[in-house]
């Protein structure tokens, strides 16, 4: 088609109906302001009010408007320099380049994105773009794209897309973005951590993320709001990552889901998390788990038992049941926010919120503090500790329970140290056998014959030692 043609085309098309002078040109007296859509001129003798001479193409920063269309044929033109660019999109100009316009009409089922048109990069898809078109099923960015942006509404309904990827230049997506569009996940993201997360929660695109891209120079990765699984293959990539940080929507962990991050070795696993895989870090390097304590978790759980070192206790924990931590071997310390009402920490031991109760020392804990307004303890609470080196007991605690350190192995110092002037710690049956063989168990200097004299601890006379 001839540009001739395209005058007319506008003409039949209904686009032009009056002749628009936007620009002219002089020459020797005369001015000839050219109408933007036949190039109709009119001249005259005294300078065109309201309008301004014609630009040159080489200098001028465009303005494209929409000219006319005939069929997936487009031709655009600028409103400054009246330069014509032909391709299958309407494009206006925007700042640093180029938005592509609505185009419902089209009826094909795969688009490429071109990277450039008119020599220009395409910067922007704009808002509706492709809004309610039932026949794509595939959107291609190429890898040298240059779009940031992808404006609100722009595939909402596109009922069949299940296949697109969002390039590493794309920093916003808008509001309703892919809302109506499959619900099974179908977009390649190339991470981006600039990406605007604003509207994640309205754009429904972390919804629809399947496959996250990594770029191996990046250390942290922070996956997208709305993503509710995370898969074998979710994460491409990723050598570099040390940290991921899930968002609140992320429910399941699958099998072998962080496989391609060799250096994640520690991982924080929120407590919005409900289901865990029995193979979720195998051929991962994961060596230590912050697990985010949720009652709720399932899933069969031998291998993430293994790996939890600390327990996250948050605000909003009220209850936890009894047995809930005694198959985490390698727990090292519980953490209790100090907003929460019912628990408190001290050292990495779990106690009541005002410390006269202890609820739970973990398994490998090594060394512990009580606090002073614990009166008394549970037979069970240090109990074949394996890793358990020094405990302090507190100024408070009056009796020592049946076997209460029966069994931990490494057990060398143990501090007694009420100190009342005549009272003599009560030592349970059989709560130091199976001790470390260099246990010293010290008592306050001005007590010690006491506690030689005392029948309960007869047993263990020779590892009594004052403190001076
Ligand atoms: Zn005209
Ligand atoms: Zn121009």
């Amino acid at each position: 088609m001839q540009y001739q043609d395209i005058q007319g085309a506008a003409l039949i098309n209904g686009r032009h109906t009056n002749h628009q002078y936007k620009r002219y040109i002089v020459s020797g007296a005369y001015y000839y302001s050219f109408c933007f859509y036949c190039d109709y001129s009119n001249w005259s003798l005294i300078e065109p009010m309201f309008i301004e001479p014609m630009l040159e193409a080489a200098s001028c920063s465009h303005d494209y408007q929409a000219m006319v269309s005939v069929g997936n044929v487009k031709w655009c033109k600028c409103t400054k320099c009246y330069k014509i660019i032909k391709s299958n999109f309407i494009v206006n100009s925007v700042s640093g380049g180029l938005e592509i316009a609505p185009l419902q009409e089209y009826s094909g089922t795969s688009l490429t994105i071109p990277v450039q048109i008119g020599g220009e990069n395409i910067v922007s898809i704009g808002e509706h773009v492709f809004q309610g078109n039932t026949s794509l099923q595939q959107v291609v960015f190429p890898s040298n794209s240059q779009v940031t942006t992808i404006k609100s509404w722009a595939f909402h309904g596109c009922s069949s897309l299940t296949s697109m990827n969002i390039p590493s230049s794309v920093e916003e997506i808008g509001w309703a973005v892919f809302v109506g569009t499959p619900s099974e996940p179908f977009i390649d993201w190339h991470y981006n951590h600039n990406m605007n997360a604003y509207y994640d929660n309205t754009s429904n695109f972390g919804s629809h993320v399947k496959r996250i891209f990594i770029s191996n120079s990046l250390t942290t990765a922070t996956l997208p709001y709305g993503m509710k699984t995370l898969r074998e293959n979710t994460l491409i990539g990723g050598d570099s990552i040390t940290a991921l940080i899930f968002p609140v929507t992320l429910t399941r962990i699958e099998d072998y889901a962080f496989a391609n991050c060799p250096n994640l070795t520690q991982l924080s696993i929120p407590s919005t998390i409900t289901y865990l895989s029995s193979r979720a870090f195998s051929s991962s390097s994961v060596s230590s788990i912050i697990w985010y304590y949720n009652e709720g978790i399932s899933g069969f759980r031998s291998q993430f038992d293994q790996l939890v070192t600390e327990i996250v206790i948050e605000d909003d924990v009220n209850y936890i049941r009894g047995d809930t931590f005694e198959y985490l071997p390698n727990l090292v310390s519980f953490i209790v926010s100090p907003d929460n009402q019912y628990f408190s920490s001290v050292d990495g031991v779990l106690y009541n919120k005002n410390q006269t109760e202890l609820l739970q020392v973990p398994m490998a804990c090594q060394n512990v503090v009580m606090p002073n307004t614990i009166t008394s303890f549970p037979s069970w609470a240090f109990n074949s500790h394996p890793r358990l080196e020094i405990v302090f007991l507190s100024l408070s605690v009056t009796s020592i329970p049946e076997s209460a350190f029966a069994s931990c192995s490494n057990l060398v110092e143990v501090y007694v140290m009420l100190d009342d002037g005549y009272t003599v710690v009560n030592c349970g049956v059989n709560a130091f056998n199976g001790t470390n063989q260099d246990l010293v168990i010290y008592v306050p200097e001005r007590m010690h014959h006491a506690y030689y004299q005392d029948s309960s601890w007869q047993t263990y006379q020779n590892k009594l030692q004052p403190v001076y």
